[in-house]
């Protein structure tokens, strides 16, 4: 029988939830995207054609079964449609708000191709699992048969929390261990509210605080435990620690006051959210209002801190990157965001040096212009000479992205061996590291990623310990009857 609800992409124009009005968000740390009506959502999602080779799924790294909930959808099947979507995903109203869709899914769905705009995947799946928590319709995450073995999880990030929620799933005990006050990772204190309202992550973990996870928050493992007393209390490790060395400038008076590092500027924001007491921003260091602010680099961390100074009441905000608008890494719908918010950017440009008495008031920057690609095939920025400028700045955020620290050194555990950059090596098929017993996942294997790839990472690895433990427990039970 013709399914009269789906394939409407000819007459049925792409429309994307409404956005609030930029001088009315720039007010505030809420999202920035009200969220469809039950109608909308139907409509959009029947603008799907059903590829038979829906490259839309082979594109999501979770290989969601997007053109199946998309027509439950459109059917009015919400329910089946929410149970479907949570079958792949740990967290699908997260990734529906935050995943860079227009590199992804949405970027790839063959009717963006054919001139008609994709298939606005990446809103319908948030408004899937949004309405699914507001019916009651997320069940409690029940755990598996007490296996009687126990896993400790290092790190509370969406790839600690995915491994996490499976292994529970499958019946072990789990803790997970992280040195902040709050689980969640950069999902909590690094992207900011109007990315993601902070209630959507804190359901997400009181759900596995229920399920009998147990969280040791404020524990820094270096500090609290080494890797050799963990490997003592816990049957597996789960390394998922992401990536926190912010890449430093280069450049004459960086260390001045005022210069600051972005996930420092983007934590105190995300806590005064929270309605914590944050002395740095209490006294002015990590606080942007009345300032004019200049934002280095290019990627989401600076299109974060761009919006946030705003949102802060700057005087002014200025992004300053090397290449150009369409060589730049971050999003373009964030760019886009930015620009209606009154961010400036200012394309090929790189700092110079900072001056200024006592604290940063200057940036001298030098105008860049592409040359020849280099070895990643992207073209090359270098200085161009005819050009070079000035730009008032009384707080400086570099946002240049994250490499690894060195966790060898940190977990007291010279064996555990990493790459060259840093990241921690692991075997490809088994996703364990050079320490029998100890996994990793997440950005601290990738390097700096994306939430999506974290929660793929997440399972995966926590399929690959279930079979380790097995093996474990059948290898235990043998030597017991000996
Ligand atoms: P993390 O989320 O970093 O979590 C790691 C956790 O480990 C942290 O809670 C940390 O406290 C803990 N930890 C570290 N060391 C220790 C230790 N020694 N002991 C105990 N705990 C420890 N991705 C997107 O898809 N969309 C976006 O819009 C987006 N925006 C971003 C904005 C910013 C500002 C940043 C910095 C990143 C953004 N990303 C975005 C990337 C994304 O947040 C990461 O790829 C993802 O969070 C990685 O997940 P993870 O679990 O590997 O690590
Ligand atoms: Fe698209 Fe991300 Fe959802 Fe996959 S998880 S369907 S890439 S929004
Ligand atoms: Fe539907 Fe686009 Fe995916 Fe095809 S590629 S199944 S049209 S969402």
């Amino acid at each position: 029988m013709a399914d009269t609800s789906l394939l409407k992409f000819v007459d049925r124009e792409q429309v994307y939830p409404a956005k609030r009005e930029p001088e009315l968000r720039a007010e505030d740390f809420r999202e920035i995207a009200e969220r469809y009506p039950v109608p909308d959502a139907e409509a959009q999602a029947g603008r799907c054609s059903q590829c038979g080779v829906p490259y839309c799924s082979v594109h999501c790294p979770l290989h969601n079964h997007i053109p199946d909930w998309l027509r439950l959808t459109a059917e009015g099947r919400l329910r089946e449609a929410y149970e479907l979507s949570n079958a792949t995903s740990t967290m699908p109203e997260i990734c529906g708000r935050i995943c860079p869709q227009d590199r992804l899914c949405e970027g790839n769905c063959v009717i963006e191709f054919s001139g008609h705009g994709a298939v606005t995947i990446g809103a319908v799946e948030k408004f899937i699992t949004d309405t699914a928590w507001e019916e009651g319709w997320v069940e409690p995450l029940v755990p598996g048969r007490s296996r009687g073995q126990s896993v400790g999880v290092i790190g509370a990030g969406p790839a600690g929390l995915s491994a996490a929620e499976y292994l529970r799933g499958n019946g072990y005990d789990v803790h997970v261990y992280d040195r902040y006050d709050r689980a969640g990772g950069l999902l909590t204190y690094g992207i900011p509210g109007f990315k993601l309202e902070k209630p959507i992550v804190t359901r997400r973990v009181e759900r596995l605080k229920a399920g009998g996870i147990v969280f040791h928050e404020n524990f820094e493992v270096g500090r609290d435990a080494s890797m050799d007393e963990l490997r003592q209390r816990h049957d597996a490790i789960l390394i998922a620690t992401g990536v926190y060395r912010a890449r430093a400038i280069k450049a004459p008076g960086v260390d001045a006051n005022g210069v600051v590092d972005a996930l420092a500027f983007l934590t105190a924001s995300n806590r005064k959210g929270f309605g914590d007491a944050v002395p740095s921003f209490d006294d002015g260091s990590l606080n942007a209002a009345g300032k004019h602010v200049v934002v280095i680099g290019g990627g989401d961390t600076a299109m974060d801190c761009v919006r946030t100074a705003i949102r802060q009441d700057a005087a002014s905000v200025k992004c300053l990157y090397r290449r150009d608008r369409a060589n730049m890494p971050g999003s373009q719908r964030e760019v886009a965001n930015a620009e209606e918010e009154g961010v400036e950017f200012v394309w090929l440009s790189a700092p110079e040096s900072f001056a200024g008495e006592g604290a940063v008031s200057t940036v001298k920057a030098n105008a860049m212009r592409l040359g020849a690609p280099d070895a990643s095939g992207r073209r090359a920025p270098e200085i161009d000479p005819e050009g070079g400028f000035e730009l008032n700045a009384d707080l400086v955020i570099k946002a240049l992205g994250f490499d690894a620290e060195d966790l060898p050194t940190l977990f007291g555990a010279p064996e555990l061996n990493v790459t060259r950059w840093g990241t921690v090596l692991v075997d490809n098929k088994t996703l364990m590291t050079s320490l029998d017993g100890v996994f990793a996942a997440g950005d601290i294997v990738r390097g700096a990623s994306l939430v999506v790839w974290a929660i793929r990472d997440g399972r995966d690895v926590a399929a690959n310990m279930h079979r380790y433990l097995k093996t474990k427990a059948a290898a235990d039970m043998a030597a017991s009857k000996q």
